[in-house]
């Protein structure tokens, strides 16, 4: 047999897709097992959602749709972006997709020729260098610092700028950093954007849950030399957890957006119509529902910072936005486990949490998946009950670990 492509040979499952489903495979054999791993809301999906979805199947909604998404939802989201977003995309420059990892790939397949390089602020979502990779991109991953927050300096993108560089991508607020660019930050970094004619992805798929008073900036919506090169990417799996009904969109200049739709007409023909109905049911309760969901989040967020100050040895910057603390292991590591019947080394986040996935119950996603040894990725998302226990196992685990050996 001849061997499959060297695309499909490169590629390896997302680390925080396999991590969940290892957390779940441990549920079903019975083990009181508990995650703070995989990152998607604990909330319900809003009723009016769930209505509109359903009314829309008893309607007979089944046949074929229009390939860019629904025209009235397309109408709603150019009006979205235009009130919340300050991004002036008519309903043409929008494309409704399966997800925002689905607006994430074909965004870059309309971008991307082989070669081509794509700067990728680290630590980054697993997926960024995967999707380029498998459009024939080549990732070019540029680190950012704890010490400032994880956010991308000007001076570190211009480093790492050459003759093939084509796109920036940035995600704000950041999954898993939490970071949140400021107005100012934003326009110090599109300034060298534009000097060196980049485009941008911006993915704002977290843009509601932002913490401290902080505002989510879209880069499209600083000027029109950046609203010309940016492809805006959202989505409703965290704004409505909707995770599971597969719901994305993209905004982009009229170009690349015809580009998007002819891609998406070959490899997914249009999103389930029933997700899009239930979307556009969603946008119309934002004003209530989108305040309650940053409540339940902050709280959650609270609990979890107020937990991890009583663990020693570890540090971590408050997450701006999100729901995630990227929590740094690093004066933790190597250790060696000791328990009765065993003694083992952990060198690593992904050996560390696989020690507290096995040992402690608890599923977390090591560092190394998002680029940057030595943390790990803890998401709250979860009500305050649950965070005790999972906190609880957290703590335990943590402090029976023998300090640097
Ligand atoms: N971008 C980021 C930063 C994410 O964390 C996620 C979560 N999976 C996505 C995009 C994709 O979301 P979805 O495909 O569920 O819309
Ligand atoms: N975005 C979530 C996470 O980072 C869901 C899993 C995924 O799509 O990566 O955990």
């Amino acid at each position: 047999m001849k061997p499959l492509s060297s695309r499909a040979l490169g590629v390896s499952p997302s680390p925080t897709v396999a991590m969940d489903a290892r957390y779940k495979e441990l549920l079903a054999r019975g083990l009181p097992v508990l995650s703070l791993g995989a990152g998607e809301p604990d909330l319900p999906m809003p009723q009016a959602g769930i209505e509109a979805a359903t009314k829309a199947l008893s309607e007979g909604k089944t046949r074929y749709s229009f390939m860019a998404g629904l025209p009235e939802l397309r109408a709603a989201l150019s009006k979205k972006f235009s009130e919340e977003n300050g991004i002036a995309y008519s309903p043409e420059e929008i494309l409704i997709t399966s997800g925002a990892k689905q607006a994430v790939f074909t965004a870059l397949l309309a971008l991307l020729d082989p070669g081509d390089e794509v700067i990728i602020p680290s630590p980054y979502w697993v997926t960024y260098p995967e999707a380029v990779r498998l459009v024939g991109g080549k990732p070019v991953v540029v680190d950012t610092r704890f010490e400032d927050g994880f956010k991308l300096k000007p001076e570190d993108l211009r480093k790492v700028i050459t003759s093939k560089s084509k796109l920036l991508i940035l995600n704000s607020p950041c999954n898993p950093t939490g970071a949140v660019y400021s107005r100012a930050e934003l326009e110090a970094l599109a300034a060298v954007i534009v000097e060196y004619n980049l485009y941008v992805l911006s993915d704002e798929i977290y843009e509601h849950i932002v913490f401290d008073g902080l505002h989510c900036t879209s880069p499209a919506a600083l000027n029109a030399e950046m609203r010309a090169r940016t492809a805006t990417v959202n989505g409703f799996s965290k704004a409505y957890a909707m995770q599971g009904l597969r719901l994305g969109y993209v905004g982009a200049p009229a170009a690349w957006t015809k580009a998007m739709i002819a891609i998406q007409s070959h490899a997914a023909h249009h999103p389930s119509t029933l997700s899009q109905y239930a979307g556009l049911a969603c946008l119309q309760v934002s004003a209530q529902v989108l305040p309650e969901a940053k409540k339940h989040y902050l709280e959650a967020r609270e609990y979890a910072l107020s937990r991890l100050k009583k663990i020693p040895g570890v540090s971590w910057n408050d997450p701006q936005g999100a729901f995630y603390v990227f929590l740094s292991v690093q004066s933790l590591l190597p250790t060696i486990v000791r328990s009765k019947t065993d003694s083992h080394k952990i060198e690593n986040s992904l050996d560390l949490a696989e020690y507290l996935l096995e040992e402690w119950h608890l599923a977390t996603v090591p560092g190394v998946g998002f680029g940057c040894e030595g943390y790990l990725r803890l998401s709250f998302a979860q009500p305050v009950a649950y965070l005790e226990k999972a906190f609880d196992q957290l703590e335990q685990g943590l402090k029976a670990l023998s300090f640097g050996s």
